[in-house]
């Protein structure tokens, strides 16, 4: 069994089935509990369903069957009453483009995300000052070197920043992930991103990323779908606001615009593209001037 919308399909399916009410906790509702040892029907509503925090997991529980039974087996015998499994109330895992992939059956649940890369953010000594961990199926997660996860007040700085201070004369890529830099960096290029990636969120007013570029040439490539596009904008902005010597939007050639998941530097070089190709495409693009 597949679903086109997890986890809503899945709650509608239990709401209807066991009459659920909102509770007055978020995300959390109270329903009949279907099992006999409930007489008249469960008035009190014994049964709770809940989404977890990060929206990975569907909670069902009922105080009074655990009390009874002593463990968590009537839990599959509910979901089973409506034609769903315990893995159900999992969501799904992501295909290699990073959507959910809802029709893979091997896709179903409890995959362990592996590691499959680390890029470190070092300062300007070359200190690591936090790291982006890759996950596949593909997710990201930043932790600072003490190996503890998140990075609040961390100070926040552009990717191979020490590469960047090297070559202080070089034009600077500016790229959507790491992959992308270091796809350029083995064309012999000079190539950053942020931790933020292809969101755009970090180059908002406060950003604290401009000063790295003050005087400095940039050329933006985005991603060729639409959050690609609208970053780069915003990139393209504040770098201009920001001081830099100049600024160029460059897209890359042949590469086919798509909604989401468009291709990259890395798929471009991938089909063939070269680094003379690339470095006559950033020629051939007009300088970006505040009008
Ligand atoms: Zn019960």
């Amino acid at each position: 069994m597949y679903f086109f919308s997890w986890p809503d399909d899945i709650l509608a399916r239990l709401f209807a089935a066991f009459d659920a009410r909102q509770c007055y906790r978020p995300a959390t509702w109270r329903a009949r509990c279907p099992m006999p040892s409930h007489s008249r029907g469960d008035p009190a509503r014994s049964l709770s369903i809940w989404l977890s925090c990060d929206r990975r997991w569907i909670g069902i529980g009922c105080w009074a069957c655990r009390g009874r039974c002593g463990g968590h087996g009537y839990k599959a015998d509910i979901v089973s009453m409506v034609g769903l499994t315990m893995g159900d109330l999992f969501q799904p895992r992501l295909d290699e483009n990073g959507a959910y992939d809802w029709r893979n059956k091997k896709a179903r649940p409890h995959i362990q995300p592996k590691i499959v890369a680390v890029y470190p953010y070092t300062d300007e000594n070359g200190e690591v000052l936090y790291e982006k961990v890759r996950y596949e199926p593909k997710d990201f997660r930043l932790r600072r070197p003490d190996g503890h996860w998140g990075i609040e007040g961390v100070r926040r700085v552009p990717f191979q920043l020490c590469e960047l201070l090297a070559k202080p004369a070089w034009p600077i890529l500016y790229l959507e992930g790491e992959k992308d830099v270091l796809t350029a960096e083995s064309l012999g290029l000079l190539a950053t991103c942020v931790m933020e990636g292809g969101s755009g969120s970090g180059w908002d007013h406060d950003s604290p990323y401009p000063v790295y570029f003050q005087d400095r040439r940039v050329v933006v490539i985005p991603d060729e779908d639409a959050a690609g596009l609208n970053q780069a904008a915003k990139v393209v902005g504040a770098l201009v606001l920001g001081g830099a010597a100049s600024v160029r939007l460059a897209h890359l050639p042949g590469l086919e615009y798509r909604k989401t998941h468009g291709a990259d530097l890395t798929t471009w070089v991938e089909a063939g593209g070269t680094r003379d190709e690339l470095i006559a495409v950033i020629q051939s693009c007009k300088e970006w001037r505040p009008s």
